[in-house]
């Protein structure tokens, strides 16, 4: 069973859709960490180490399931065996079994909030040429949209043009409320167009913060660059600014693609997902 957590009158869960190596050194993804910051790293999270000293990392969606029939995804994972992402991650993944052990049918899903297009985020958004969540809008930063019609046109008619076609592509600028309880969060830096996902229910802010940080060298050490950040000065600031925000308030929790623990509570310890 797909691991969750329960906020007021909703469900948040992780839906594993696979996991598995970097595909080049930590040391080059990361080139300022320090051997002292590796080690204290590897000890807050050791399952993002291989034996051999590889980034080991999940790749993870999130459903949040409202009590009154709302079903917000956030992010579509590395997708079938055909996906884009199938160049790097460990394709096929296994969403489709993940969603029918949370009971959630794709066709009830109502958004998608693409946290940003890369391939390991948007796998299971289009599935054979149509949108793979029949009923959903897909939200999309516009900067996000512009920057991939522009560098990467071959994605943009994979995945941009159904979405389209269909009328379910719902492009947003900035912070916008989506639905009670949810908010897209403008972070840019790791693309143009980066959103995170404030989910406020309960009396607690759940931040699942795509790849606002990657790795937990980025939480232990917000400054520290990723070398794949399209602005890395951008994508510090947004990263700062999120988790400075958060720490300031009782118990707010992370909820990340990347590192082992799908939910990490701020000012906490790591601990075990229940
Ligand atoms: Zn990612």
């Amino acid at each position: 069973m797909p691991v969750s957590r329960r906020f007021g009158s909703a469900t948040l869960i992780a839906l594993t859709d696979g996991e598995g190596p970097f595909f080049e050194p930590r040391s080059t993804a990361f080139p300022r960490v320090t051997a002292e910051l590796w080690r204290r790293a590897d000890e807050y999270d050791p399952g993002t180490v291989s034996a051999d000293g590889q980034w080991w990392l999940r790749f993870r969606c999130f459903a949040i399931r409202f009590d009154d029939g709302r079903v917000v995804m956030v992010d579509a994972g590395i997708g079938p065996a055909e996906a884009p992402a199938r160049a790097w991650a460990p394709v096929p993944g296994r969403l489709p079994d993940e969603l029918a052990a949370a009971g959630i049918d794709p066709a009830e899903v109502d958004t998608v909030v693409l946290t940003h297009l890369h391939t390991d985020h948007v796998g299971w958004a289009v599935t054979g040429g149509a949108p793979h969540f029949a009923n959903a809008r897909y939200v999309v930063q516009d900067a996000e949209l512009a920057a991939v019609r522009a560098a990467n046109p071959e994605l943009a008619a994979y995945l941009l043009d159904p979405l389209a076609a269909t009328g379910q592509l719902h492009v947003v600028e900035g912070d916008r409320q989506l639905t009670p309880g949810v908010r897209v969060v403008a972070t840019p830096g790791h693309t143009p167009g980066h959103q995170s996902v404030l989910l406020q229910e309960g009396g607690k802010r759940v931040l699942l913060t795509g790849d606002l940080l990657v790795h937990p060298v980025q939480l232990i050490d917000p400054a520290q660059p990723y070398a794949h950040e399209v602005y890395p000065e951008t994508a510090r600031v947004s990263r700062e600014t999120l988790l400075r925000d958060l720490a300031a308030r009782p118990s707010a929790v992370l909820a990340t693609p990347h590192l082992t623990d799908p939910f990490i509570t701020l000012g906490a310890p790591t601990e075990p997902a229940t």
